[in-house]
């Protein structure tokens, strides 16, 4: 076989098993969707042997056949991003998957499947102590992960990777400290703030068929097509690409709650738009893939706050939501904003606003980190906990479930996951700027039902990349800077500036 015809048995490779995991994805939603009851043993059984045929695939020795066969070729030195993308991303891929011995894998993945069912009903009865067992195993197995993956300063490093490429510690660790006194200090100045915020503005009665259609209507506005997609309900709401011109979304709606349905479906549109922006040329392989979780949740953050929560999109938009809501008419654009942005130190992450979402994130990192580095016992969480929730937010979580149980991520063995959130956060907040600086004033333009511009921008700039550049790197080249979280914390600053009538 000749390099370049390794080349192309890669590449139908890698395309090959997209489609099979396209195809997973799709029962997945459905699982989540529309499956009558008694269908779920049996999609776990397809479920099942997907994952079987696509771990085969995964581990195939001819891979790496071919993978140094491409390597060792004049391939691997082309001036070409598509292809030397393809090749670093699959070696990377392929190292991962055999890196790890069988028998963890297995474990990791019984330990996850029992852990997230575990957690279940642990969450239901606030019932710490049987989950903890279960936690316990799953950083254990974790850490011989983070071994066995391999790292050059410290295994928490090996589990980022796994999320974020290239990520390391120090950087986070170094970007939690500039975020930290900032967003303390504004959460502080916001309690202070004599601005009243009248929360029933949106805690009110809203019909759930209005509410739907509203949301279609907002999410279209912003360049998501029900061509390429649907939105449906679910418990959790979330975002699947299929492939390209089919990925959905789903939202929760919530009668007493408009916020929830309307953010939640901005939110995952953001999410899809990424998917769908993506080249259909290159689908399946790297070049066509979104690169990382930070990038992704960068996306529907920047959908979702920077424009879902301005004042230039509800000058647009609040009319609409008018037709559905007469009783908006009597509310002004300010006192509907400050409903819109309102601050509330909370024990629930994802019911967190913008300026104290972070500190939900930070928490969770130096968790974890000090789990990793052995500083901290498994057992000491819940009050760890308490006492980090104390320091940033000033409040205390009555009960486990609104503390250390609240999230599913550790229960499915997910250690290094939190931090691509706020690396989302600031990513958005960065890529917002200077599309703003090269577009001019998004804000006016948003406010004449105006999208495109961004949206195109977005689609050159970080969509259409696929994993031909690093989160790092797509960063820099969009926005001529690395990653830093100056923009997020201006923009935060400004806006809540603004809205509490705080003195800067
Ligand atoms: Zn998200």
């Amino acid at each position: 076989m000749t390099p370049s015809e390794a080349y192309d048995w890669l590449r139908q490779h890698s395309v090959d098993t997209s489609y099979l995991i396209s195809c997973a994805e799709l029962a997945a939603w459905d699982q989540r969707t529309y499956i009558p009851p008694n269908g779920h043993p049996h999609r776990s059984r397809q479920m099942a042997a997907l994952a079987k045929l696509i771990h085969q695939r995964s581990t195939d020795p001819k891979i790496e056949e071919c993978l140094s066969s491409v390597e060792n070729s004049k391939l691997n030195k082309v001036d070409d991003a598509v292809i030397l993308s393809n090749i670093s991303m699959w070696r990377r891929e392929f190292d991962k998957q055999t890196k790890i011995p069988e028998n963890l894998a297995t474990e990791l993945a019984r330990a996850s499947s029992e852990g997230e069912s575990a957690w279940e009903k642990a969450m239901h009865k606030n019932d710490w102590e049987s989950f903890f067992p279960h936690l316990e195993n799953l950083i254990s197995l974790n850490k011989q992960k983070a071994e066995a993956l391999g790292f050059e300063q410290e295994p928490y490093d090996a589990l980022l990777d796994e999320y974020e490429m290239g990520a390391t510690t120090s950087f986070l660790e170094s970007l939690f400290v500039e975020l930290k006194q900032p967003l303390v200090g504004l959460l502080q100045q916001i309690e202070d703030s004599s601005v009243e915020v009248n929360s029933t503005i949106f805690n009110d009665d809203f019909s759930v068929i209005f509410q739907q259609q509203l949301c279609e209507k907002l999410v279209t506005a912003i360049g998501y097509s029900l061509e390429d997609g649907r939105i449906d309900e679910t418990v959790h709401p979330f975002s699947v690409g299929i492939g390209p011109g089919d990925s959905r979304i789903t939202t929760r709606y919530n009668e007493k709650n408009l916020g929830s349905g309307v953010f939640g479906c901005l939110h995952e549109a953001g999410h899809s738009l990424y998917e769908l922006g993506l080249v259909p040329e290159h689908y399946g392989t790297p070049a066509g893939m979104f690169v990382s979780l930070g990038i992704h949740e960068s996306q529907s953050r920047l959908w979702e706050n920077m424009v879902g929560r301005s004042r230039g999109f509800w000058m647009f938009a609040k009319t609409i939501a008018e037709e559905y809501f007469s009783k908006f008419k009597q509310v002004s654009l300010d006192d509907f904003l400050l409903a819109v942005n309102a601050v509330k130190p909370g024990c629930i992450r994802v019911e967190a606003d913008e300026v104290t979402y972070n500190l939900h994130v930070m928490l969770r990192f130096e968790l974890e980190l000090a789990l990793f580095r052995n500083e901290l016992s498994p057992s000491d969480l819940p009050d760890a906990w308490r006492q980090k929730m104390k320091e940033y937010l000033g409040i205390s979580p009555a009960t486990e479930r609104e503390g250390v149980l609240q999230d599913v991520h550790w229960s499915g063995g997910m250690f290094g996951y939190f931090p691509t959130y706020t690396l989302g956060n600031v990513y958005a907040a960065q890529l917002y700027h200077a599309a703003d600086k090269t577009l001019g004033d998004l804000s006016s333009q948003f406010a004449e039902g105006e999208f495109k511009p961004l949206l195109n921008w977005l689609r050159t700039n970080v969509h259409h990349i696929g994993q031909t550049r690093t989160p790092r790197e797509i960063i820099r080249a969009a926005t001529g800077e690395s990653p830093t979280a100056q923009y997020f914390i201006t923009y935060l600053q400004q806006k809540y500036s603004k809205l509490y009538k705080l003195s800067e």
